[in-house]
């Protein structure tokens, strides 16, 4: 793998815009984190760990971060798509893993050739799995989900016992082998709205339905929030995605910093212009901001098309050297600009080359995700998720490098997008 590879200019030295490094040692310790919280719940059978990697491991890199995860006892891997099932297969993922999206016109029978455990949410779709399982001539691995009151994928209520009792029918002929029985949250991210109690009955009744047509599989309900403040929903498994990369999936309840989940995702780049404008000039397109005084601005060589969010434009902060910057402006195709301090006789205005941090760790003071969400109305899996274009992404591994282990901090080095 090369070591320096954005999409473009992989075959040369010049350095890059900037750079999104993930530590996988975060990831693994927030894995180890989550079982510990799943064996304190229920110590005599603690649910198992579906350790969810789509949309490229929210832009953490999806092959890397399922083999941290499973490396720190992540029994299950689960992504939205068969393709993206299909490229952990590829990468040498041979572990359970779980997939759920319908694609229309999409043929299962790659997914059942690759043991992939694949989900139906219409008994048509257990007929198109259990064709392919006839073709392929082995069992499907068949997961069943049900809408319990999200009103998006699943099965809706009402045509749970028709489901069921297709997968019994194609289980009967040998089709397929039913692995798992699941459902998914619409406001755990509010422990206190009743639609989680009424969700979590929902299931429990199909559950029951289930179990009396005699079909086993795992069961299981809980995304991150609900894995951290549902422990009455853990059922067999749970399903965390964002808390695996350390960010906050309830920060009303502020359950990451209850839980000492740690960010595994800091994103850099370099100061590449320092200069001096006078009081009275305006910055960048549409001349939203205007300098109050004499002022040294630095210019950031990422923008939208990176993946830094057009909206932060003259909301967002980045640190230089420990110093909080603001953006100055509007937030430009390939650049920002930031506020480097007015210029006054002994102020210290920071070089061209020297680091700016967009995004790391709050606790060092670093702009978060979850900032970057409130400064963008949103929410801080859109921001992780859509960091990409020219960046070039690395993972370290911050355990082998305090044991001084030589390979890191080049360990693994690849294309921003990996499919
Ligand atoms: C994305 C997703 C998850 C993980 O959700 P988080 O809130 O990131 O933990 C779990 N289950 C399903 C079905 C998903 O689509």
């Amino acid at each position: 793998m090369s070591l320096s590879a954005g999409h473009v200019g992989r075959h040369h030295d010049l350095p890059g815009q900037g750079t999104i490094e993930v530590d996988v040692a975060a990831v693994r310790h927030n894995v180890r984190t989550l079982l510990e919280l799943l064996h304190a719940a229920r110590p005599d059978r603690p649910a198992e760990l579906i350790a969810i990697v789509k949309a490229d491991g929210y832009g953490h890199g999806m092959v890397a971060c399922a083999r941290a995860a499973r490396d720190a006892g992540a029994s299950w891997v689960g992504v939205a798509t068969m393709r993206e099932a299909l490229a952990l297969r590829a990468a040498g993922d041979d572990g359970p893993l779980v997939c759920w999206l319908p694609t229309p016109g999409g043929d299962f029978t790659e997914a059942v050739r690759a043991g992939i455990d694949v989900t139906a949410h219409t008994a048509d779709q257990v007929s198109e799995i259990a064709v392919a399982a006839a073709a392929v001539g082995r069992p499907a691995r068949l997961q069943l989900k049900i809408d319990t009151g999200l009103s998006r994928a699943g099965v809706a209520r009402e045509g749970w016992p028709d489901l069921v009792a297709a997968a019994v029918a194609a289980r009967e002929s040998g089709q397929v082998e039913v692995t798992g029985l699941w459902s998914h949250f619409a406001a755990s991210d509010w422990p206190h709205d009743p639609a989680n109690d009424a969700q979590e009955a929902a299931f429990a009744e199909a559950v029951a339905v289930a179990d009396r047509a005699g079909l086993g599989g795992v069961r299981h309900l809980c995304n991150s929030a609900a894995t951290l403040l549902r422990p009455s929903a853990h059922y067999d498994a749970v399903r965390p995605g964002l808390a695996l990369y350390g960010l906050d999936p309830a920060p009303e309840e502020a359950t990451v910093a209850k839980t000492e989940l740690r960010p595994a995702m800091r994103v850099t780049s370099r100061l590449a212009l320092v200069k001096r404008i006078a009081a009275g000039e305006a910055v960048s397109y549409g001349h939203t901001w205007v300098a109050p005084t004499d002022t040294w601005i630095g210019l950031v060589p990422v923008g939208y098309a990176d993946g830094i969010p057009r909206a932060a434009g003259n909301r967002a902060e980045v640190t230089v050297d420990g110093v909080r910057r603001a953006i100055r402006g509007v937030i430009c195709m390939d650049q920002f600009v930031i506020d480097l301090g007015p210029d006054r006789p002994g102020a210290i205005v920071p070089r061209i080359g020297e680091e700016v941090v967009i995004l790391g760790n709050p606790v060092h003071g670093e702009p978060a995700a979850q900032e970057w969400a409130q400064w963008c109305e949103t929410i801080s899996y859109e921001i992780v998720t859509r960091l990409g274009g020219r960046f070039e992404r690395r993972w370290i591994d911050s355990d082998e490098s305090n044991s001084g282990h030589p390979k890191a901090g080049t360990a693994e080095t690849q294309a921003v997008r990996e499919d």
